[in-house]
């Protein structure tokens, strides 16, 4: 069974680890406990409980550095069935007991940090592929796998789910459905969201249902889309059917490189627009160009990659070629660089590196309709430059759709160390703010957790109350991941 790879080591002296919040902390009475035990795997052990508790958000990294969690829950369970999450689920809701869903602990918002204490369910212990539909190309998965386990059964059934996230070795399929991860070949097999058949999801007072479930519905509201995205507020996510393709039997590649970002954005934007759809379509700012694809500081530089049927990879690289083509000053480059991206694009070393020298860097993924693009380009990295101690702001595309892309935004800051926190946050409130001002969104697939839970009324205005009054709904005793998502009504 595959196990969660820990995140930069929490760095303990002779004292156990400390916790940076002071949130109201809920205990677990020992009669719970004894009742937790019965039902599954339970660990209360101080070690364990605070390391269970962390997961990847950049701020939680330095805190661990200092010894500290941002918050510890009381308990670990390891359920191993879904009658085993209700009967959790049910004890929790009866005890007013937190519950905090935690899959791979690979986010990056801090949304599986047990802010409250409580439970932390562990989905690790239920991992595999449950059933196969070859005609229909549907797969049926549990949500503690992780995606290289998923892939590897549908290959010897010919087939792919296609979703492969820069965490794909230490995320889970119900971390993807949780937070409507994306993947990196995104642009032909589409998110998390366009994958998804069907759930089963447990909710809070220990009730199952299954959601979804058929190619298209209506029903009513897709209930899929309640839970996806949902972060554990809402339910916990036991089962999970995905649409799979038959894997590739051709690939291609190109490279080009373009005088400036706003005249690649709007070749990105014609081949979408022409119905092109090559599965990795990213296009670097000239920073990022300079730092990671060859280029001279100058170019920015567009890799392109797609895999499939013949015929439907011959039709988007032509499309891609034309309108690259097309473009003033676009040159094709060495297709080298793919290759090279292939190999370090889910290498994320440098940048712990920097968090263990000081070193303030994180980033920000959100989307935009292309009419909005350039300038939020612009506007965000001026905004996080104009940060106290800010040293870099970096951008790249890196999905597509018909209407919009998503721009992803390294950034980084030296800070003195007793100013780390408040520069982490300024810098996240200043790329915020000046996206949502030029008409960008909050996330587009890391979520939101707690890093990004003070913006959502900015960025949801009045659908905030919406969720809200789901969350209510759903889970009145508000046991399910509490603090998170701006859910909690102040
Ligand atoms: C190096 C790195 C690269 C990354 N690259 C990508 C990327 O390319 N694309 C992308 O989309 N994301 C990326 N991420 C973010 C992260 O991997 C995703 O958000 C991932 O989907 C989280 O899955 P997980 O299993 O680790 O979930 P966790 O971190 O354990 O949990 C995340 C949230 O989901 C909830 N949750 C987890 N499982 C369930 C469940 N079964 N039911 C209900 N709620 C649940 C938790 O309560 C929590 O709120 C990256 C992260 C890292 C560290």
């Amino acid at each position: 069974m595959r196990e969660i790879t820990p995140p930069i080591e929490l760095v303990l002296a002779d004292a156990p680890a400390t916790t940076r919040f002071d949130t109201a902390w809920v205990d677990v009475p020992e009669p719970v406990l004894v009742e937790l035990a019965g039902v599954c795997a339970t660990d209360h052990d101080d070690e364990r409980t605070a390391l269970a508790s962390r997961d990847w958000w950049p701020l939680s990294m330095k805190w661990a550095l200092d010894g500290m969690v941002p918050q510890r829950c009381a308990v670990v369970c390891r359920p191993q069935t879904t009658d085993q999450i209700a009967r959790i689920a049910s004890i929790c809701n009866l005890n007013r007991i937190p519950l905090t869903v935690a899959g791979g602990r690979s986010g990056v918002c801090g949304a599986a940090v047990p802010l409250h204490g409580g439970v932390l369910l562990d989905t690790t212990a239920m991992q595999g592929v449950v059933s196969i539909d070859e005609i229909s190309h549907v797969v049926e998965v549990l949500p503690g796998t992780f995606g290289p386990d998923l892939e590897a059964r549908l290959a010897e059934h010919g087939l792919t789910v296609g979703h492969y996230p820069q965490s794909f070795d230490i995320a889970t399929v119900g971390g993807w459905v949780a937070c409507r991860g994306a993947g990196q070949y995104s642009t032909r097999y589409g998110k998390i969201e366009d994958m998804v058949v069907g759930l089963e999801v447990v909710l809070a007072d220990g009730t199952v249902i299954r959601t979804g479930g058929a190619p298209r519905a209506a029903a009513g509201p897709d209930l899929n889309h309640i839970f996806l995205g949902s972060e554990g507020t809402l339910g916990v996510v036991t089962r999970i059917w995905l649409r799979c393709h038959p894997v590739p039997t051709s690939e291609r590649r190109a490279v080009y490189g373009f005088r400036d970002f706003a005249s690649g954005l709007d070749a990105c934007r014609r081949i979408m627009q022409r119905g092109g759809t090559p599965a990795v379509l990213r296009l670097y700012d000239a920073a990022e160009s300079k730092r990671g694809q060859g280029g001279d500081g100058e170019v920015c530089v567009l890799l392109v990659l797609d895999e499939g049927d013949p015929a439907s990879v011959g039709a988007s690289m032509s499309i891609v070629d034309e309108e690259c083509l097309a473009t003033e000053g676009c040159q094709p480059r060495d297709v080298e660089a793919v290759e090279a991206w292939l190999h370090h694009r889910n290498d994320t070393s440098a940048l712990q590196a920097l968090t263990r020298k000081g070193f303030v860097v994180d980033t920000m993924e959100i989307t935009a309709p292309w009419a909005r693009l350039a300038s939020i380009f612009d506007d965000a990295r001026s905004a996080l430059l104009g940060v106290t101690h800010a040293r870099t702001a970096t951008c790249h595309l890196s999905h597509s759709y018909v209407d919009g892309a998503c721009l992803y935004f390294t950034f980084a800051a030296s800070p003195p160390a007793d100013e780390f926190e408040s520069t982490y946050n300024a810098l996240w409130d200043a790329g915020t703010r000046a996206i949502l001002r030029s008409g960008g969104n909050l996330s587009h697939h890391h979520g939101i957790g707690l890093n990004r839970s003070r913006f959502m009324g900015e960025a949801l205005g009045n659908g905030l109350g919406v969720l809200r009054a789901i969350k209510s709904a759903l889970d009145p005793h508000g046991i399910l991941n509490p603090g998170k998502m701006g859910l909690d009504v102040d």
